[in-house]
């Protein structure tokens, strides 16, 4: 797949997504609005099923939106209300030392540059990326193991790691979609182009794709 057809491919994923959820983190911000909920919410999403951080997110909020509210809540309360996200006692402690971060370095604000959010604890490129994106509405591509393996299998991209799927799509990748390739991408490899077996029979986009390194399709 080159440039020639990314126009064409993303129409078409805009119309096909449209059957499945979205990811849970998408609907945070489209709800919200706020760049804290949605930090808060990918930390929660890191190893875990959206429908799971869906819940999580929203008994957590329940209880505190802010990072002056959430700081105060104890361990065991987040640990509560987030069980059971994957690896809750320590994303409960990341939390806390987030918000307390964000309230002696950043006067309480989220920052809105990635390096600024890479410092802060439990926060990664893919998290980064998506406060950037969706929180703050400024370009950024959020790259996890679905945008990663997908487009490596349409060939539009040879790489072995997300971090290096993110500086090829940033260098090839026009700028308008890059902040909702993460939006697309993350149902279609939920319900379509699925880590083993893909449904290539069921692909709309299939012709343009070269099913790099896919052995066994459906
Ligand atoms: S043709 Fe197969 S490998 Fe390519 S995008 Fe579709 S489902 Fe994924």
């Amino acid at each position: 797949m080159t440039n020639r057809h990314i126009h064409g491919v993303i129409t078409e994923l805009r119309r096909v997504v449209r059957r499945w959820p979205p990811p849970a983190v998408g609907v945070v911000a489209h709800e919200t609005r706020d760049p804290f909920r949605v930090l808060v919410s990918c930390v929660l999403s890191l190893r875990t099923k959206d429908a799971t951080t869906t819940t999580a997110s929203a008994r957590l909020f329940a209880l505190a939106t802010t990072q002056d509210a959430l700081g105060r809540l104890s361990s065991d309360t987040i640990e509560q209300a987030i069980y059971p996200v994957a690896f809750y006692r320590t994303k409960a402690r990341s939390l806390r030392a987030l918000c307390a971060e964000l309230l002696t370095r950043f006067h309480g604000m989220v920052p809105n540059e990635i390096d600024a959010l890479l410092s802060l604890p439990g926060v990664g490129r893919k998290t980064a990326n998506l406060v950037v994106t969706l929180g703050f509405g400024a370009p950024g591509i959020c790259v996890d193991t679905h945008v990663h393996r997908i487009t490596n299998r349409w060939g539009y991209v040879a790489t072995r790691s997300p971090d290096e799927t993110e500086q090829a799509l940033r260098r090839k990748l026009p700028r308008p979609y890059w902040i909702e390739l993460n939006d697309l991408l993350v149902p279609y490899g939920q319900f379509l182009c699925t880590p083993t077996a893909p449904f290539c029979g069921r692909c709309s986009i299939s012709p343009w794709c070269r099913q790099a390194a896919v052995t066994r399709r459906r």
